[in-house]
């Protein structure tokens, strides 16, 4: 037997390391840990917060729905469902929904409607999917083959099949493998978010778009981490005018901290999910609805989004001038709207650490960045404050001599 840790006597899985902190309550975007410090929330439950926390509209939301129905189950109507499709759809390329409680779940409906919709139409041998390297898209049986990363599949036996995981940006590649005969879609992130905060340069979204529509195969975008609001728009390919997707993944903001998630889809593609064919027990309950719509009640409030926006440049430049000054602490700025990558120097995972020392909230992400993933509500003077304190911890690593 391996000597006790502190992880093996704890009753939960040791699938995460935690850093030691908890939390008493939120209000806005601080926190207030159980040490009795105050800090500034950067990492946003990993994008998931976009009102930040105790928004007032979401709390009274979720206290009157409580009070009212809980949950009824897919037997039966349910309007809130109808009332959040509905605006979804308005605010996107979309015509049909399906609600579910994760991201990877939003992932899993999105494949199955890609490969439905060509055996729906005489095509059952498309059912490959092309992904991306660096993609992360959940960590189901399916969405860990369609992320494709070794790490993540190792020792869960077999790869599920059907998907094709090609180079980031290799355009030859994607077009030699998307013209093959049993290709269904194309699954990309608009940013990379656990990849390491990657955008998609937008005129290759607009090639995708094109390429699909040559190819008669589908395009799935994973918003999962980039939409309602996150870059600035409500969801990050608009930013790219034409290149609208036939399925599109949403979740982690979409819930402001409720566990909710959806699958937007064209009537193309949706009329082929015949009844039976999906579903799910908790996906689209009436507190979720609730919440939902009360989140979409203040993200498409108009000129809320114009807010994003501003206060995203004013982020970004902020930063750029702290990474000037600690060039040996960040070695690069990134990212979209309010999904800010900082490339660290050293491990990302110190940086992280530092901030936290000062403070300061954010999440690590692949290719040695450190996320911030403020609320959308953020303000420039918490934005300052936010700038302050990554400069403070910054100042820790540095190992310049700032007196010479
Ligand atoms: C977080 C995330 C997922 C998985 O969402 P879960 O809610 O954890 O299942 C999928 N895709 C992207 C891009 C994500 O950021």
């Amino acid at each position: 037997m391996p000597a006790a840790t502190a992880e093996s006597a704890s009753p939960i899985y040791p699938t995460y390391n935690r850093a030691p902190l908890s939390f008493d309550k939120g209000e806005g975007v601080w926190l207030t840990g159980s040490d009795g410090k105050r800090y500034l929330d950067c990492a946003g439950g990993v994008a998931v917060n976009s009102l930040g926390h105790a928004h007032p509209h979401l709390v009274e939301a979720l206290k009157a729905q409580a009070e009212k129905l809980w949950h009824v189950s897919n037997l039966f109507e349910i309007p809130g469902q109808k009332r959040l499709a509905a605006r979804l759809c308005e605010a996107s390329f979309a015509d049909r929904v399906f609600f579910t409680n994760s991201g990877a779940e939003a992932l899993e409906c999105a494949i199955k409607s890609a490969r439905r919709y060509h055996y729906a139409n005489g095509a059952p041998e498309r059912i490959d999917i092309l992904t991306f390297e660096g993609a992360f898209h959940g960590r189901t049986l399916g969405t860990i083959a369609a992320g494709g990363q070794a790490k993540y599949m190792e020792g869960f036996g077999p790869k599920a099949p059907g998907f094709v995981q090609l180079p980031f940006g290799d355009h030859d590649a994607l077009r030699e493998a998307a013209g093959g005969p049993t290709v269904a879609a194309i699954l990309i992130e608009p940013v990379q978010g656990e990849g390491g905060v990657r955008p998609v340069p937008l005129p290759c979204l607009t090639g995708l778009r094109e390429l699909c529509d040559e190819l008669g195969i589908l395009l799935i975008y994973d918003e999962v981490q980039t939409g309602i609001g996150r870059t600035g728009r409500f969801f990050a390919h608009q930013n790219a005018g034409g290149a609208e997707p036939d399925i599109l993944a949403s979740a982690k903001g979409i819930g402001g901290g409720f566990p909710l998630g959806a699958c937007l889809a064209t009537e193309a593609v949706a009329s082929a999910m015949v009844a039976g064919t999906h579903g799910s027990t908790y996906g689209g309950n009436p507190l979720a609805m609730a919440v939902g719509n009360a989140v979409l009640d203040v993200v498409l409030e108009e000129d809320f989004l114009v807010a994003v926006r501003d206060k995203a440049i004013l982020f970004k430049q902020a930063l750029e001038s702290v990474k000037d000054r600690f060039p040996d602490v960040i070695a690069d700025i990134r990212g979209s709207g309010l999904l800010i990558g900082l490339k660290a120097v050293g491990a990302n995972t110190e940086l992280v650490a530092a901030l936290r020392e000062h403070g300061l909230l954010s999440v690590p992400a692949g290719d040695n960045v450190v996320r911030l993933l403020p609320p959308l509500t953020i303000t420039a003077e918490e934005i300052r404050e936010a700038v302050q304190r990554l400069e403070a911890g910054a100042a820790t690593l540095s190992r310049q001599d700032r007196n010479a």
